[in-house]
Order: structure tokens, then C-alpha cells, then sequence
């Protein structure tokens, strides 16, 4: 599944990524105080929870009391205490960057002047609504479906990704990801997505919740108050259209479960299929406004809703549709007026998420950089918290972490040798990238002015999409990254057969070499691991060792595969985070494949790297117990409840507390701790899933 191949969508892009406020002396404080400690946090244990009943709990319990959730955040964890630290470390950049006095055109200029431009709040104010004018103009003036098409296709970015930071929502009518072809590798091809919306994914339109119904009506008053501030009548009717529309395009779109599904997405339409398979849009135009008249064919992802979505181009009247995309247009509007922030922020920030307050302002213009100007960032980023010597050992971690895997698919009693030799051989081509990109993206092409954030923000998203377009068709770079040095995460990137680990994410409490090897195997080893076993997930195991999509199984390994993992989704079914909602085994599925298989495989590298000696204690606990509380540590969390639920209906990752109890998967989990048959986690042997 696609899946996020990420480890995390804690952090997610950009105007996500945001501050701990005012509580961020309160963390650091306590931070500094763990400062000395290496290895697992005794402090955030719950001993009075007996591992075997909720081993997330009893790893993070008091932590998880004694900790409150910022105003300004949706959630806290370690990995938004980690992004913490990454954001002001990129703040301290960008504000030695503002001060250099750097020559004009020059990177840390084009730092400087966007980080400014978002700044300027007075700038801002007294520019109101005067940079959206234009834009609103432009299709106010359309005349005709004709126009119309062409006005979306000149909307259409290089906003979607569909397999490695997996991100399926684009609010605009379609999304374009130019990736390594389905059917051709070696070369870039462009896959075209669904889109249309601008709430997170089609069941918040058609879900029949009383949540969701609360979310609908308050979304038609903030679209309603959207129109009024950018100076539009009759905004009441016009936002009950929109809704309708939007709603008739969710019914169109497939769940996140089929999105994931790689073997429903590759379709291959030339131009001419578009007019005869989804008539309505008028296609050339649509193209020609894109900028892809000469694109001879797409991979269509999700070719019905492309037919749907064209049928309602047709049907609905025009002076929706134009009411659709100025409203749009507001909403992509960055750097507008505060009024029109802060409305924003009530409904996307608090109504979506729980989120009390918006983030101090200089974290939202980091974000926007990081966004814009990421790989500039992230190429002093890396020369400056990243030396070589970190660079290295991190390397042998992953190598010991791929020879551990290499071992366990050799130790599979059920695979076939012609299976597991392919399975070698892509683990053998895998590129590995460890800390920063080889090369990094120029951005000469990309025109900043310090007195123009929403010009900044929209030549950037344009400049993004001259960039893809420019690929199509040209020979695949296999070492080129999909995340920036100074994102905490990590991704695997399956048409590349390749892993990005960026270096944010290579410091403590994930990684720390001073800790003991339990604590960093526990910790990042499962976190490389799960990586790397997204090679041969539900969709990685559908590439092989050159990206292509190729079934390189045997039937009986396929089944034997389905098998195990029908019976992990069934597992994650039966979780219920509130009562009303319960966890998707079928979304979560790769996910929650490569969180047992990365504990699987780090604990065979933790014991691999102790060579047999014994293993030091710390406070008590030996070995494998810190092994696995590390482990458990990496998802203590608090979320609120508005945004976990959306978690649970958009992301494919389970949350937090069940990834940490997946443990119960593990046999040497349970002699660790003395589980017991009758504890809520413990499973017998035959009905504990191991894949890999
Ligand atoms: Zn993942």
C-alpha cells in the first residue's frame, strides 16, 4: 500500500510542521534534564501497567500524564519534539541567512526574502486582497465550458504522490506525480490523480456520522465566510453550491484503502482515451492550459473518477464551477489578509484538528521555506548537524539492518528459493540514502521577492511544477530524494528501490551514540527496518529488484503472503480508538507490515550487533526489555480527539498506541516480559502474524 512508505505522518509538509509555543520551555526544560541519559526514558515509564495489557502504557504512561498538548498543536510526540528541534535549528539558518547581506539571485538571499515576505504582516495587511484580484478577475471572465477547462488545467500542480510520501489530496480537480513509470522504470511518466476537495478525503462528505455531519455544516459556514472576506454576495447560496459540488465529486473518488490498492491504478490513457472514456471536460483544453499538450499518455490512477468528475464539468452549471474555483483560489492564497488566516485556522486548524491556536508566526514562515526552498535549507542543514562520522555509523546500522533482513527471508521456511532470490536481488540493488541527497535541487529558476508572499508561495508551487514536467520522459535519477535533510522521518521510495533516512530524524532519542545498541536498534533500528521492509510489502512486493511492476511470486508464496497478512488486518480491525470508529486493518496494512517486520529484523541486528556477549543493564532492565521499551517509546504521543479521528479515516498509519503494541507479535516479547495467557496483548504462538 502505498502507503506512507513514511515511518510517520506526525510531521507532515510545510504549514503542518509547527510550533510547541509557549510550552516549549516547559519541554526543554525537561529535556535538559534527560540531557545525560542514554538509553530508554525510566522516567516515562507506568509501572502499574502490566506490560502484557498495554504495553504503549506502560511504556509512556507517565510522560503521557504529566504532559499537556500545546495550544497551538494538534498533537505531541517525540517526533514533533524532534521537528521541534529541526525547526529552530532551520530558523537559526534562515535568520544567519537574512542577515549575511547575501548577493542578490544567491541561495541564502532567496532564504531571506521568502522567510521575510512572510513576515511582513503590516506589508501584508496593507495589501489586503489586491494580489488575489487578478486571479479572482481571471475566472470571473470566463465565458464558457471551453474556458472553463482550460482554467482548470492551468490550475493542475505537481502536488500528489501516490507512493512515497503517499499524499492522495489535491484540492485543485487532478493532481499530477511525475515518478518512475509502471510499466517503464527507466524513465519519468505522469501519473494524473483524483482531487477536487478541499477536506481531507471523500468521507467527510459522505460519512454519516453526527462528528461528520458537524464538520460538513461548519465547513459550509466557513466556505460562506471565506467568500464574504474576499468580497463576494449572496455567499450563503454560493457555499451550499460548492458543498454540493464537492459532495458530488467525493461520490466519485475512490476510499484510501483502493487508492492503495497499486493494481487498480495502472492505466494507461493517450490523450485521445480521456475525451472517448470521461466526455464533459474538454481535454485539449485542459492540456493545453496544463502545459501538457505534447504529453502523449498518463497513467490514469483512478480512472472512474476521472469520468465522474468530467461527467459533472458538464452538468453542473458554469457559475458553480466558477464559484468552486475562486473559492479554491482563496483558499491556496498564501499570505493573504490576518482575517482570512485566522478564519482559516478555525475551521482547517481547530475544527479539523483540536488545535487551540495557531502556530507563532516565524514557525509557519519556516515551514513555507522549507516547502519552497527545502533542499537550500537542507544543503547547509546537513554540512552543519550532520558530519561524516554520523553519516557513517548510521550507514553500518543500516547494512547490519539489511543483512538481518537478507538473513530472515533466507530463514523462510515457506518461500520459494526462486522468490527468495529475487527478494535478494532487489535488497542487493537497494539504494540507500543516509542523512542528504548526493545532489541538490537548483533553484536558480525560482523568482523570490521579500515584499511578496503570495507570489512567492505561487511561483513556487509553479516553479515545482515547470520542474516535473521538465522530467517527463527523461531517464530516472535513482538516487534522487523525496524528503529534505531537515524532516524527521523517513521514507522508502518503491519505483527507486530506494530508502531516504534523513539526517533530523538520525539524533537522539532515536538515534544516540552514546546509547546502549538495545536503545538505538529498539529505537531507529525499528524505524530502518520498517523501511526496508516496505520493500516487500502488500505494494513494494509488487516491484522488483529494478522498480518495475512485476509479479515475481509464486502463486503458493502470494497466497501464503495474503494469508498472513489478512490475518494481520484482521488484527488491527478489532482496535477501536473511540467507540464509535474503528481502525482499518485494510488501510493501515503495509504499515502495520512493516512495523512487525522492522522489530523483527532490528532485533535480529540488535543480537547480530552484542555478538554474543551479554547485554549491559540500565536501572534494572536488561537487554531485550530496553530493546522493546524503546521501541514502545518511539510512539508515545497525545493527539487530540478532532485529529485523531482524522487520522484514523486518512492515514495509513495506525495510531500511535498500536503501533507500540504490535510487540505482541513478537515471540521474544513475550519472555521478555513475562507475558502471560489472559493479559489483553497476549496471543498464542499460532496466532501471532510473522511475515517476514
Ligand atoms: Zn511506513
Amino acid at each position: 500500500m502505498n502507503s506512507n512508505r513514511k515511518v510517520s505522518t506526525f510531521v507532515v509538509c510545510g504549514a503542518a510542521i509547527l510550533a510547541l509555543g509557549s510550552a516549549l520551555a516547559m519541554v526543554r526544560a525537561e529535556d535538559a534534564a534527560k540531557a545525560e541519559i542514554h538509553g530508554i526514558l525510566v522516567a516515562n515509564l507506568d509501572r502499574s501497567v502490566k506490560p502484557g495489557d498495554d504495553f504503549y502504557l506502560y511504556a509512556n504512561g507517565d510522560w503521557i500524564r504529566r504532559t499537556e498538548i500545546p495550544p497551538d498543536r494538534a498533537r505531541i510526540g517525540v517526533f514533533t519534539k524532534l521537528d521541534e528541534v529541526s525547526s529552530r535549528r532551520t530558523a537559526d539558518l534562515i535568520e544567519e541567512a537574512a542577515k549575511s547581506n547575501a548577493p542578490a539571485g544567491s541561495g541564502a538571499k532567496k532564504i531571506a526574502d521568502l522567510y521575510n515576505s512572510y513576515m511582513d504582516e503590516a506589508g501584508i495587511e496593507a495589501k489586503g486582497l489586491e494580489p488575489l484580484k487578478p486571479h479572482l478577475d481571471a475566472i470571473a471572465a470566463i465565458k464558457d465550458k471551453r474556458e472553463l477547462s482550460y482554467a482548470l488545467g492551468q490550475s493542475l500542480r505537481a502536488d500528489v504522490d501516490a507512493l512515497n510520501n503517499t499524499n492522495f489530496h489535491t484540492a485543485n480537480l487532478f493532481g499530477l506525480w511525475v515518478a518512475p513509470g509502471f510499466n517503464d522504470s527507466d524513465h519519468y511518466a505522469a501519473y494524473l490523480l483524483e482531487g477536487g476537495l478541499e477536506l481531507p478525503d471523500r468521507e467527510y462528505y459522505l460519512a454519516d456520522s453526527e462528528h461528520m455531519k458537524k464538520v460538513r455544516s461548519a465547513y459550509e459556514t466557513h466556505v460562506s465566510a471565506m467568500l464574504k472576506l474576499a468580497g463576494f454576495s449572496d455567499t450563503d447560496a454560493r457555499a451550499k453550491r460548492i458543498l454540493e459540488l464537492e459532495h458530488a465529486i467525493a461520490e466519485k473518488h475512490r476510499s484510501l484503502a483502493e487508492n492503495e490498492d497499486i493494481h487498480k491504478a495502472n492505466n494507461t490513457w493517450s490523450q485521445a482515451d480521456f475525451t472517448s472514456h470521461a466526455p464533459g471536460l474538454e481535454w485539449a483544453e485542459f492540456f493545453r492550459g496544463a502545459g501538457l499538450t505534447n504529453q502523449a499518455s498518463f497513467i490514469v490512477w483512478q480512472p472512474e473518477a476521472f469520468t465522474g468528475e468530467s461527467t459533472l464539468v458538464a452538468s453542473v452549471p458554469l457559475g458553480t464551477w466558477k464559484d468552486w474555483l475562486a473559492y479554491h483560489e482563496i483558499e491556496a492564497g498564501a499570505g493573504l489578509s490576518k482575517a482570512i488566516a485566522d478564519e482559516r485556522f478555525a475551521f482547517f486548524g481547530t475544527t479539523l484538528t483540536g488545535a487551540q491556536q495557531q502556530m507563532p508566526r516565524w514557525r509557519r514562515a519556516v515551514g513555507i521555506v522549507n516547502v519552497f526552498l527545502g533542499d537550500e535549507v537542507g544543503r547547509i542543514y546537513a554540512q552543519r548537524y550532520f558530519p561524516p562520522e554520523a553519516k557513517l555509523r548510521a550507514q553500518a546500522m543500516v547494512s547490519n539492518l539489511i543483512e538481518a533482513f537478507r538473513k530472515r527471508i533466507d530463514a523462510l521456511s515457506w518461500m520459494d528459493p526462486a522468490t527468495k532470490a529475487e527478494a535478494k536481488a532487489k535488497l542487493a540493488t537497494l539504494y540507500v540514502g543516509v542523512g542528504y541527497p548526493e545532489t541538490f535541487k537548483d533553484y536558480s529558476g525560482y523568482e523570490v521577492r521579500a515584499d511578496d508572499i503570495f507570489g512567492n508561495v505561487w511561483r513556487g508551487r509553479m516553479f515545482d511544477y515547470k520542474q516535473d514536467l521538465a522530467k517527463l520522459g527523461s531517464p530516472v535519477d535513482r538516487k534522487a530524494w523525496s524528503m529534505t535533510p531537515q524532516t524527521v522521518n523517513a521514507v522508502n521510495l518503491p519505483l527507486q528501490n530506494a530508502l531516504n533516512f534523513p539526517a533530523a530524524i538520525l539524533q537522539p532519542p532515536f538515534y544516540d551514540p552514546q546509547a546502549p545498541d538495545a536503545v538505538n536498534y529498539g529505537a531507529i533500528g525499528s524505524v530502518i527496518g520498517h523501511e526496508i521492509s516496505h520493500t516487500f510489502d502488500t505494494e513494494g512486493s509488487a516491484f522488483d529488484s529494478k522498480g518495475r511492476l512485476r509479479n515475481w511470486w509464486t502463486d503458493a508464496d502470494l497466497r501464503h503472503f495474503e494469508d498472513a497478512t489478512a490475518r494481520l488486518a484482521a488484527q488491527y480491525d478489532t482496535y477501536k480508538p473511540f467507540p464509535d470508529i474503528s481502525v482499518n486493518g485494510k488501510q493501515t496494512l503495509a504499515e502495520n507490515i512493516a512495523d512487525v517486520a522492522g522489530i523483527s529484523a532490528a532485533y535480529d541486528g540488535y543480537h547480530a550487533a552484542l555478538g554474543g556477549k551479554a547485554a549491559p543493564e540500565q536501572d534494572g532492565f536488561n537487554g531485550d526489555q530496553q530493546f522493546f521499551i524503546a521501541f514502545g517509546q518511539n510512539w508515545g504521543s497525545k493527539s487530540r480527539e478532532a485529529a485523531q479521528r482524522q487520522q484514523v479515516m486518512t492515514d495509513p498509519h495506525a495510531p500511535a498506541q498500536y503501533r507500540a503494541d504490535t510487540v505482541r507479535n513478537i515471540d521474544a516479547w513475550y519472555p521478555a516480559f513475562h507475558v502471560q495467557p489472559g493479559e489483553k496483548l497476549y496471543l498464542a504462538p499460532a496466532d501471532r502474524v510473522r511475515i517476514w
